[in-house]
Order: structure tokens, then C-alpha cells, then sequence
């Protein structure tokens, strides 16, 4: 007698899909059979397919964005954040815990441990954040990856913040890192450049959201990747970049990873789904993130790159703030950059990907579930396997909803979605045997989730 049956599904993996019913016990998968499965709980999934949950490798809970009285916070925390992920799909994310200027990064990360696990309604990781370039923070990067954080991020841009840093520590970083068996996030965009076309639009007198896009150039995108290409040339250390959103950076990318070189590129759906004519209209505001959406033809640049392989991962680089802070904005220069999306992206992905022909559901789950999974090294997600988490997604393919940030649970978040006619929303979700979604219907529990200890990276 199985804990739960999930019967009469198309079991869909990264490599290939079966007919098959999943049997779970103690949070694990233990069966899967052609033959019906005694269980204390049957969820019949007849006509719909059974998929790993959704691994968000980038979301930002409850972050303040920017120093001091300057900084912005996000509209969630690590109840809020979770739940609207598990509604969307996701079982597992990893946030980032950046390390506060004259603060240990030990700290930051057990702070967030502690608070993500009181929180929590699904599993959770954390990537490091190094913004204190110097030795006392390279002297800490064993002990990290003893801990399980086994990567770190690294900003080539928001000096002024106090996160970014110089390619002299980004190359420390990236010794100590391949010394320990840790990776680096990277993002990529080049910090002089930014300020300095900032700097000159505003002296100008601009202040149209379209100078978000024109003082953050691909070209900055394209500088800051090369530096850090060569970089891993020198060093062997494996690289992620976060957030790529050029068709010229995702061309370095593929010609470096051609010459052997371990590096991996995410893309998130809204560099998929926009260009930057947006800016133009009057909720313009509303679609500032950094790096900024692109003129015309990088998005079908990164499509391809979807459909193709040089994208490994789309993640949604969640990081909500409310409609009224971003009407705050005086003009662009002062916009707080960054979007609610968690609970779009398996949604989003489904609907323009698979939906719409361009990529298969093993696709799907690849770019969502088992590379996220297996590039950042965590045990036993991403996969519909015997011995694997029963973090498991029972969608209808041919059920439609409406995109609603209210539904999704986003708080005073908003989704630059809204009302578009989706597909792909779990029916049912379960973390670890337990269900976390009920007929699309919340029913998880503040707290359950748990920390996942990363493995190094080989
Ligand atoms: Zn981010």
C-alpha cells in the first residue's frame, strides 16, 4: 500500500514519456507501473501528463534592493513568495542570499535558512552572493560549500549599490570556486558603460522609460559576458549566466562552451515574450527589470536558443515589487528594476512553447526540472524516477485559464501577463509526496518546506 497513486497519466521526462502510474511513499517515488497501484490516496490523472515540479533556479523573496534609506523592498516574503511559486508549479526554488557590505556571507545565508524554513511551503536552496571583494570573503567560500551552496553570484553591474564588483575579484572568486567545487551566476552587463549612458541621458533632461533600454545596451550585455568567458578560460571555473537577453551574448556563450569550456545560459519568459517598444506605452514602467528587454530580434535570437540548446534554463528572475512603487518612478534612472513571475513561468513556457509547437513537453521539462537540477547539483529533484522527491505536476494540456496576478497569489505583486489566456497550470502539486495544490486551489503549508543541500560541482 503506496502513501499516494497518481493513475492513468503520461509520466514526461527530459528523455522520453510513458504511460505510467507513479506510486509515492514517504515523499519518495517508489513505483512506477504499468499495473493500477493500491495507495490510502488515489489521484486519478486520466488524459493529463505527470511531470517533475518546476526547479526556479532565480527568484528573489524578500530582498531590499539598493543601500541604506535608498533601497527598495520586494512585496513578498517567504510565505507570500512560495506560494504563489507552488501555484505556478514550482516545487523547489533557489533565491539568493547577498552578502550585506561589512557583513559576513555566512550570515546572510543562515539568516535566510532560517527564515525560508520557517516560511517555506516547498524545498528551497540558495545561491551565495559575493559583493565584499575582499579576502575575508574569498576565506569563506569553503565553509560555504561545506554548508551546500555550491554557487555564487557575482554582479558586474550596480556598483553603486555596493554589489557589484571588479573583474580582478571576479577572477579570485572564480579560482577559489573551482578550488572548492563551486560554480559562478553570473550578471552580466558592464557596470561603466550603464552609468556613464545614464548619466549622459539624464544631464540630457530624459527621463522616457526607453532610456531604460537605450542606457543599458546589448553591447554592455555582449562586454561583460566576454570578460567573464575569458575569465573562465583562464580559471576552469564553470559559469551560469543569469538572465541572458542578447542574441550576441548567446552566440559568445555557445562558441565558448564549443571550445570546452563549462558554461550554461538562462533566459527568463520575459525577454521571450517583449521588446522594448513596451517602454513607449504608458504602463511602460511596469516592464523595467535588469537587464532591460531588447530592441527587436533578440527575442527570436533566444527562442532559438530555447528550441536549439545554447539556453539550458528559463527561470523567471522573480523579484516583485507592487504597481505603486513602480509608479513611484520619477523617470527612468529611478525605476526599482524587477517583476513578479514565479507563478508565470511553467505557465508561460507551456503555452508559447509547447502550445504553440515550438518545443516538446521533454523539452519543457529539461529547460524547467532537470537542468536547473542538475547544473546546480541538487539531489534528487527534476525527474519522474523511481528513488527521486515525489515533487510531481498533474496538468490538463488542453485546459485553458486566464492569467490573473490575484489568482496566482501574488500579493500587491502584478503580472505583466495579465489576462492573457494561458494553459498549463498544475491541477495538482505535491512536494515530497505531500500536496502543496488541489484543483488548481492552494492547500499547502507555511513551513514544510526544507533546505537543500547541494552537492559540489564536479
Ligand atoms: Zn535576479
Amino acid at each position: 500500500m503506496f502513501d499516494l497513486a497518481i493513475q492513468g497519466g503520461t509520466v514526461i521526462n527530459a528523455d522520453g514519456r510513458c504511460k505510467a502510474n507513479v506510486g509515492v511513499s514517504e515523499g519518495r517515488i517508489v513505483a512506477l507501473s504499468a499495473e493500477p497501484l493500491k495507495a490510502k490516496r488515489v489521484i486519478d490523472a486520466s488524459d493529463c501528463w505527470v511531470l517533475p515540479g518546476v526547479v526556479d533556479a532565480h527568484v528573489h523573496f524578500d530582498l531590499s534592493q539598493g543601500q541604506g534609506a535608498d533601497a527598495d523592498r520586494t512585496c513578498d516574503d517567504y510565505v507570500s513568495g512560495p506560494r504563489s511559486a507552488a501555484l505556478g508549479g514550482v516545487t523547489t526554488f533557489i533565491d539568493f542570499a547577498i552578502q550585506k557590505q561589512g557583513r559576513r556571507a555566512m550570515e546572510e545565508i543562515r539568516s535566510r535558512i532560517a527564515r525560508a524554513a520557517e516560511g517555506s511551503c516547498i524545498d528551497f536552496s540558495f545561491h551565495g552572493g559575493l559583493t565584499n571583494a575582499n579576502q575575508s570573503t574569498l576565506d569563506e567560500v569553503a565553509s560555504l560549500v561545506d554548508l551546500g551552496v555550491t554557487s555564487f553570484k557575482i554582479f558586474m553591474a550596480y556598483k553603486k549599490w555596493g554589489f557589484g564588483v571588479d573583474l580582478g575579484f571576479v577572477m579570485q572568486v572564480m579560482r577559489e570556486a573551482a578550488r572548492c567545487g563551486a560554480m559562478i551566476c553570473v550578471h552580466a552587463e558592464n557596470d561603466e558603460i550603464i552609468e556613464s549612458s545614464r548619466a549622459y541621458y539624464h544631464e540630457l533632461g530624459h527621463r522616457e522609460m526607453i532610456y531604460h533600454s537605450l542606457s543599458r545596451p546589448p553591447v554592455s550585455e555582449e562586454i561583460a559576458m566576454l570578460d567573464v568567458l575569458l575569465a573562465a578560460r583562464e580559471t576552469r571555473c564553470a559559469v551560469y549566466f543569469v538572465h541572458v537577453t542578447t542574441e550576441g551574448g548567446l552566440k559568445e556563450i555557445a562558441k565558448y562552451r564549443r571550445h570546452g569550456l563549462s558554461v550554461f545560459a538562462e533566459t527568463c519568459p520575459h525577454y521571450l515574450a517583449f521588446n522594448d517598444s513596451v517602454y513607449a506605452g504608458e504602463d511602460g514602467v511596469m516592464y523595467t527589470m535588469t537587464p532591460p528587454l531588447r530592441p527587436p530580434g533578440h527575442s527570436e535570437a533566444l527562442w532559438h536558443g530555447v528550441v536549439g540548446g545554447d539556453i539550458d534554463v528559463v527561470a523567471s528572475d522573480h523579484n516583485s515589487f507592487s504597481a505603486k512603487l513602480k509608479h513611484k518612478a520619477t523617470g527612468f534612472f529611478d525605476v526599482a528594476p524587477g517583476l513578479s513571475g514565479t507563478a508565470t513561468l511553467f505557465p508561460y513556457l507551456f503555452t508559447h512553447g509547447v502550445d504553440a509547437g515550438r518545443i516538446s513537453p521533454e523539452r519543457l521539462v529539461a529547460l524547467l526540472s532537470t537542468h536547473p537540477a542538475r547544473i546546480y547539483r541538487v539531489p534528487n529533484k527534476g525527474k519522474v524516477a523511481i528513488g527521486y522527491d515525489a515533487d510531481l505536476l498533474v496538468v490538463d494540456p488542453r485546459k485553458t485559464f486566464t492569467a490573473r496576478a490575484a489568482d496566482l497569489m501574488m500579493g500587491e505583486g502584478y503580472t505583466i501577463f495579465e489576462g492573457q489566456q494561458m494553459k498549463g497550470r498544475p491541477l495538482f502539486t505535491c512536494c515530497r509526496g505531500e500536496a502543496v495544490v488541489e484543483e488548481g486551489r492552494f492547500v499547502g503549508e507555511a513551513g514544510r518546506g526544507r533546505f537543500l543541500k547541494r552537492l559540489p560541482v564536479s
